[in-house]
């Protein structure tokens, strides 16, 4: 339980995390009643102290902040939210408030940008093509990609084994999606496997 009296103003520090990417995307601060109603609609509402009031992200953008997970911290005076952004959440259009500079390319992005060719494949998607050509010609590539980096590593040329290296991990994550799986059914079983 948050001990809201440990501050004056009664607002505790909220830092968001985007749960897939684990990108850090804003800090708010909430009072007792911001967390009772972000937990009641499962969407982040902060106290702003700009406006004065109750404020759930997301309210006249739409760019709500879907909650995951809440935890607190050691001596519970602060809270981390895991959310799922429906949008960009700072207002400059940036994913997140700390600015481009706290962007990272992660698998979590690309798995987004398969998952979204997919659903909405276009002419000249190569990954929507794969799809169209269906999970047995699919896993073919992850084999030849396998071959082609096997090559690859025999020699020292670091941009071709590279280019091989990302050649393989992206088809790879095509047949986790092909196959109805994602990497993160992929991580918990290595974590599995780690625990032991
Ligand atoms: P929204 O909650 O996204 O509908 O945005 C409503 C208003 O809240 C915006 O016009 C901004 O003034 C402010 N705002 C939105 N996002 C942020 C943010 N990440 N940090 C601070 N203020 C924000
Ligand atoms: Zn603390
Ligand atoms: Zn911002
Ligand atoms: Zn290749």
């Amino acid at each position: 339980m948050i001990d809201f009296s440990k501050y004056t103003d009664g607002l505790a520090p909220v830092i968001i995390q985007d749960a897939a990417t684990q990108q850090v995307l804003m800090l708010g601060f909430m009072n007792a009643e911001a967390l009772e109603k972000t937990k009641k609609e499962g969407k982040v509402t902060f106290f702003s102290r700009n406006k004065q009031r109750l404020w759930t992200k997301g309210e006249t953008s739409n760019n709500f902040l879907l909650v995951k997970e809440i935890l607190e911290d050691c001596d519970a005076d602060t809270l981390l939210i895991k959310a799922e952004p429906q949008g960009p959440t700072c207002h400059t259009g940036d994913i997140s408030c700390f600015g481009k500079a706290n962007d990272r390319f992660s698998l979590q992005e690309l798995e987004k940008v398969i998952r979204d060719r997919r659903n909405n494949p276009t002419e000249k998607s190569y990954t929507a093509s794969l799809f169209a050509k269906g999970i047995n010609k699919i896993a073919q590539k992850v084999g030849e990609e396998a071959v082609e980096i096997v090559i690859e590593a025999k020699d020292d040329n670091k941009d071709l084994f590279l280019g091989e290296a990302a050649d393989l991990l992206f088809h790879y994550l095509v047949l986790l999606q092909a196959k109805g799986f994602e990497l993160n059914d992929v991580l918990e079983v290595l974590a599995a496997r780690h625990k032991k």
